[in-house]
Formats: structure tokens, C-alpha cells, sequence
């Protein structure tokens, strides 16, 4: 078997050079999280290591890149994890299963045997707790069992700093590109998706966009109240963003004007698809505060040149849907008759 070792110090910046230079060309936080993972496992040399984030809206904690287990979701105040964060401790547990804070549950799920735990909470640049980083069951430099120590603690505090810094800036990006309303990503969320998955994919020569707006919004908020309206939007969002594939976007682009982005499918298809959202828009009743609510949307459909920029591919789309509420709204256009 492979031996692994505790790393010199020569070794040890190398190892921190090879993530490093990893990680800036990384732009992905899931494979950000795995290499800052990766790093602090081979940093304190141990059999597992995971991340957690700290979700204080939902009151849990739950892991994205766990090595070598399956995604896990915790209680916020459950486990080493748990008392980690809410007490912004560092953890060293070399006895877990005498630890009345030691959630034993994934063992006796997973059939893992847990003898060595190193939790630290991971903060941001406020000094605020936003996760947490567990190493469990240390490695000997001869291979057995081994306990954590505070040299593994220095060791891990280089990853755990940058996994907090990367969340931070991603939880900031994130918060930048999505709208509050609706939770679909805004117009810069369309601008980094459409130069992300459409400009620098050179296999994405079939894509289709559509616009859509709600026919006569205005009225729906003079009728009915803005908070009506708003139920309106969400509705129209969820409709939109679960009718669409893995590989397609929805975005809100405008208050009551929304953007489909859909892979692998040609201008024929998509306006059948988009005929279809019209169909089931006009149908839905929405209620709100005990009022039922009904109401229509005008739909434009074009092929996406890559060649285009964002702005140019909108501006035909948008001549499309234009062109549909010029025509008694509630429709599909995707040719302008001449
Ligand atoms: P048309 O069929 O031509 O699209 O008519 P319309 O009434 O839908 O279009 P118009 O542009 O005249 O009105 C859009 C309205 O959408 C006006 C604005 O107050 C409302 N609106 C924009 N954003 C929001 C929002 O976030 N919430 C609510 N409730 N209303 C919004
Ligand atoms: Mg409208
Ligand atoms: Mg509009």
C-alpha cells in the first residue's frame, strides 16, 4: 500500500504551489471547494476531509465537497460541526466517540469508523463564522493511526482562510447576479451565462432564446396591488425556470420581461416550446390573498448567434415579442412577416 506521509516543508509548499496555481484557473466554487478541500487533507494528511457551509437562513449545514462521502446536510447545531461554528471553536477530538458533541450518525450510516476529528470554523473577511472545514482521522507518517495536533491546526488554518474567502466572494457574486423576487439570475447573471456557456463553447451552434413579458402587467398591479403583482412575477418565474432543462437559463430581464437561453434546440422547436409556456400561462390561475388572478404573456423566438454579442441577440429577440404585442399579444412570433 502507498504510504503517505507527513509532508516536509519543502514538500509542503510545493504541494501549496501546485493548488495554487490550480486554483486561480479554477472559476467553478464546486471545484474550488474540492482543491481547497483536497489541500487540506494532504496538508494534515488525512483520510477524509470535508467543507461545510453554514446556510443560517434554513438553520443547517451541509457539505459540497466532501472527499470520499456523499453530500451530507446537518442541523446548524448538530455534531462537531455544529458547535464549530456556533461557537466559532476550534475543535480537536481525539476520542470522538466520548465527545457528547460527536454526531455518530454517519458512521452508523456511511459504516465509517471516526477515531480523529480536527474541526475549525471557516469565517469571512468580517471575522464571521460562514462554515466550517473537518479533517477526520489523522494519518502517521508511517501509515497508522494517528491524533490531531496543533501543528495540524496551523497546517489546516491556510486552507480553511481560503475556503472562507472563496465562499465570500462567491456568496457575493452570487447575491450580485440573482434577482431577490423570482431567485432567477438578473440581467448581469445573463451576461456572464451567455459568455460562459454560449461565447466560449464552441459546440453550442444550436441555441435559442426566447423573451417573454406579461401582456398588460400594469393592470394586473392597478386591479389588483403590487403584492399581487409580485405573486404574479414568482409564478411566472417558477413556471419558466421548471419547464427548462439542466443546460438551459431563465433570467428576469426586466420587471415583467423574462429570457429563456436553451441548448440544443433550433428557432423551430423552441417557438413550439415557447407556444406551449403560452398555453399554460393563459390556463394557470394564480390566487392570491383568496383572488384568482389570470393572465397572458406575448412570446418572441430567435436562434442565438454566437457570433453576437448579449445586447445584439436580445435586440432581435426583442423586435420578435415587439412584434406580438403590435399583433393583439398573447402569442409566439418567431419570423416577421414582411
Ligand atoms: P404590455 O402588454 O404592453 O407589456 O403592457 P404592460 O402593462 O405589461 O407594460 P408596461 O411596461 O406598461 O407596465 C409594466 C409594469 O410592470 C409597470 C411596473 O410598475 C410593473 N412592474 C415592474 N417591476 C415590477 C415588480 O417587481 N413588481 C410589480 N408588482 N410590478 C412591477
Ligand atoms: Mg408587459
Ligand atoms: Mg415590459
Amino acid at each position: 500500500m502507498d504510504q503517505k506521509k507527513y509532508l516536509s516543508s519543502d514538500e509542503l509548499l510545493e504541494k501549496i504551489f501546485y493548488y495554487m496555481s490550480k486554483l486561480f484557473e479554477e472559476k467553478e466554487l464546486s471545484k474550488t471547494l474540492f482543491l481547497l478541500t483536497d489541500l487540506g487533507k494532504t496538508l494534515v494528511n488525512s483520510d477524509r476531509a470535508s467543507f461545510w457551509f453554514w446556510d443560517k437562513r434554513k438553520h443547517v449545514a451541509w457539505t459540497l465537497a466532501a472527499l470520499g462521502i456523499d453530500t451530507i446536510t446537518i442541523p446548524e447545531n448538530k455534531g462537531l460541526v455544529g458547535a464549530a461554528m456556533m461557537g466559532n471553536e476550534i475543535l480537536i477530538i481525539n476520542n470522538p466517540y466520548e465527545d457528547p458533541r460527536f454526531n455518530p450518525d454517519v458512521d452508523k450510516n456511511s459504516g465509517y469508523h471516526t477515531k480523529s476529528i480536527l474541526t475549525m470554523p471557516v469565517t469571512n473577511s468580517d471575522g464571521d463564522v460562514i462554515g466550517a472545514y473537518q479533517a477526520v482521522n489523522k494519518i502517521n507518517t508511517d501509515g497508522s493511526e494517528g491524533i490531531f495536533t496543533e501543528e495540524d491546526v496551523k497546517r489546516l488554518s491556510l486552507a480553511t482562510a481560503f475556503c472562507g474567502r472563496s465562499l465570500e466572494s462567491y456568496v457575493l457574486h452570487n447575491e450580485a447576479i440573482e434577482d431577490p423576487l423570482t431567485g432567477l439570475r438578473n440581467r448581469r447573471g445573463l451576461h456572464s451565462y451567455y459568455e460562459r456557456r454560449i461565447v466560449t463553447n464552441k459546440n453550442f451552434d444550436k441555441a435559442s432564446i426566447i423573451m417573454c413579458d406579461i401582456d398588460h402587467f400594469k393592470r394586473v398591479n392597478d386591479t389588483y396591488g403590487h403584492n399581487a403583482g409580485d405573486e404574479v412575477l414568482k409564478h411566472v418565474a417558477n413556471t419558466l425556470s421548471n419547464s427548462i432543462g439542466i443546460d438551459d437559463g431563465a433570467f428576469r430581464w426586466g420587471g415583467e420581461e423574462f429570457i429563456l437561453l436553451l441548448s440544443h434546440r433550433e428557432k423551430k422547436e423552441t417557438a413550439e416550446f415557447a407556444e406551449e409556456l403560452r398555453k399554460a400561462i393563459e390556463a394557470d390561475v394564480i390566487t392570491f390573498e383568496g383572488t384568482d388572478i389570470k393572465i397572458t404573456m406575448s412570446f418572441g423566438v430567435s436562434d442565438i448567434d454566437p457570433a453576437l454579442t448579449t445586447e445584439e441577440n436580445v435586440e432581435g429577440v426583442d423586435a420578435k415579442l415587439y412584434y406580438a404585442k403590435e399583433h393583439g399579444r398573447n402569442r409566439v412570433i418567431s419570423d416577421i412577416a414582411e
